[in-house]
């Protein structure tokens, strides 16, 4: 049963327990875990690129501490209860027969998750909370380009998975060429991998972007990287290049300097929804 917790806010989605079946090394710098639960029954993958709120242990436990019960919003706790942690990631492939969820997650340094899961067993425990988001991919499009950093190649894997026949141009931003590897969907498309070296975090794709040749006709952008880079490409798109902005989606996924980026920062800081 997906945890329930005293006087929790109505409209939350469920905090669905699940175990750590399997954690893969798929690159140096990224992890597969396999997540494993009854809880997951009644789980769907919602749109490309949607997410969910993994809620993660504190350093030392093994499955993340609960509430004790919610006043308004508030949290409550034990006195001695080690506050587990929260951070949004793509639920990248479910299997509905074994309930098993599988999620990608990067090792980048100083992060609490990146420290987590680089610490990780199996059969830990995590909460799993929605999904919620994605974008449900126009079929219209003459050309599309994805262009996506490491925290968001499993999120680009679904969009491209939803792309009608089309010209489709992949930018993917990595630490370095052992960060390459073979990502489904791919197959046929004008893949670039770009190094970012010691380049600032999205400075690779903005200018592989730049660059880009594209066609006349309508296409459609995805991007999603670090929020100020993210920023920089978005104005690129609409401003200079004069796409229509319902055909440029941008996604910060995570910010420099900041932890915890909100999940809903899609750059349009002019209509009062960004960060
Ligand atoms: C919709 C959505 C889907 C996402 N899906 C995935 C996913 O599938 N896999 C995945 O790995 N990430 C994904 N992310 C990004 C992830 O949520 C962030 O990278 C998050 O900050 C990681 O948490 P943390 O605890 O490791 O670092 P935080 O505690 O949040 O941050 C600590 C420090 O690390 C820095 N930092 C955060 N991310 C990076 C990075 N990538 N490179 C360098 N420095 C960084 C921050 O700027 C901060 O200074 C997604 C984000 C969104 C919004």
């Amino acid at each position: 049963m997906p945890l329930e917790i005293e006087g929790a806010p109505s409209g939350w989605p469920p905090r669905r327990w699940a175990r750590v079946a399997a954690i893969e090394t798929i690159t140096p710098r990224v992890r597969r875990l396999r997540l494993q639960g009854e809880d997951l029954a009644g789980f769907e993958l919602p749109n490309p690129g949607g997410h969910v709120k993994l809620i993660l242990p504190a350093a030392g436990e093994s499955r993340p501490a609960v509430p004790l019960r919610y006043e308004g919003r508030t949290a409550i706790w034990a006195e001695d209860a080690q506050q587990p942690f929260l951070r949004t990631y793509t639920p990248l492939h479910f299997d509905p027969d074994r309930l098993e969820l599988e999620v990608d997650l990067l090792v980048h340094g100083e992060g609490m998750a990146s420290g987590w899961v680089q610490r990780a067993q199996v059969g830990d425990e995590v909460l799993v909370a929605g999904p919620r988001g994605g974008w449900a991919a126009p079929q219209d499009g003459a050309w599309y380009v994805v262009a996506a950093d490491e925290t968001a190649i499993p999120a680009a894997e679904q969009v491209l998975a939803a792309l009608p026949d089309a010209s489709v141009t992949v930018l993917f931003e990595v630490a370095d060429a052992a960060e390459e590897r073979s990502i489904p969907g791919t197959e046929g498309h004008d893949v670039r991998w770009l190094h970012r070296g010691n380049a600032t975090p999205g400075v690779p794709l903005e200018t592989a972007l730049r660059d880009l040749d594209l066609p006349g006709a309508p296409g459609y952008a995805w991007v999603a990287c670090e929020a100020g880079a993210m920023r920089r490409i978005r104005a690129h798109l609409l401003h200079d290049r004069e796409m229509a902005s319902d055909h440029v989606v941008t996604r910060g996924y995570w910010k420099l300097g900041a932890a915890d980026h909100p999940d809903g920062d899609y750059g349009q800081d002019d209509l009062g929804h960004g960060h």
